[in-house]
């Protein structure tokens, strides 16, 4: 679903991915850690076209990002292939970004209504469904003010599935959150990917990376120091670098 070959990104002098390899199979869950600074989030972005890479191969679901292959020629996409593509990618921020003048029903039918063109009724019926699945299904005439931030997380994954997506990006989910609210995002996002997502999580749990990630991958410094199993990587790391973040968060 995913495969990054050597990608890079610098804003202005500073090179903040300098070759990044990595693969995430379809169905599975690549967790991403590593100290602030380090590259994750401008490395999500990349994915979701929200920075453009400036060297290596990046591709999700088989598409250059950013380009459209015509024969053997590339061709930049516009801003509108650059929107549809988006719409399969679903994003999750450290800050819930809701809406804070919809209710958690009306953020969450806002873009399959408004991009994707899905019936309002239907889009109610496929959000009501998407409540009951984070378990907010009594809260959806809340407004974001009105619910706690672990409540407000799960309404923005709602939100986030209800354009179906094929990728679903993480960016730190929980690092926001009061420590009781932690679990019930977790396991959302267990839920999730036990459903079969393909799933990118910038994480610092390291229980839900050992539990539920299929890989992991530890970044310093713009590359990847270390990566596989998480029973490996995040137990018996071989890597000085690896050992002593580990020591940190743990
Ligand atoms: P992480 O998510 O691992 O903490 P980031 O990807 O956010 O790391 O940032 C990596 C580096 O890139 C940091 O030094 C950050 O200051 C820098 N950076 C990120 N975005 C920009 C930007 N838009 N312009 C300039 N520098 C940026
Ligand atoms: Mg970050």
């Amino acid at each position: 679903m995913v495969r990054a070959e050597g990608v890079r990104k610098r804003f202005g002098r500073l090179e903040v991915l300098k070759g990044i390899d990595l693969t995430v199979e379809r169905g599975q869950v690549c967790c991403l850690l590593g100290p602030s600074g380090s590259g994750k989030s401008t490395f999500l972005r990349c994915i979701n076209h929200l920075e453009k890479v400036d060297g290596g191969r990046l591709t999700v679901d088989g598409d250059l990002v950013g380009y459209r292959q015509h024969g053997t020629k590339l061709h930049e996409l516009r801003e509108r292939e650059v929107a549809q593509r988006r719409r399969d990618i679903g994003m999750v921020f450290q800050r819930f970004n809701l809406f804070p003048h919809m209710t958690a029903l009306e953020n969450i039918i806002e873009a399959p209504v408004k991009v994707g063109a899905v019936p309002k009724g239907q889009a109610r019926d496929l959000a009501q469904q998407l409540l009951a699945q984070v378990g907010l299904a009594d809260r959806g005439h809340h407004y974001p003010a009105q619910l706690s931030g672990g409540q407000q997380q799960r309404v923005a994954i709602a939100r986030a599935l209800a354009m179906k997506p094929k990728l679903m990006l993480f960016d730190e989910p929980t690092s926001a959150l009061d420590p009781e609210l932690v679990g019930d995002v977790l396991d959302v996002m267990r839920q999730l990917a036990a459903d079969g997502m393909t799933m990118v999580v910038v994480t610092h749990e390291i229980g839900f990376a050992r539990e539920v990630g299929d890989t992991a991958v530890f970044m310093d410094e713009g590359v990847v120091v270390e990566a596989g199993e998480p029973g490996q990587v995040l137990v018996e790391p071989t890597q000085e670098r690896t050992r002593a973040f580990l020591s940190k968060v743990l």
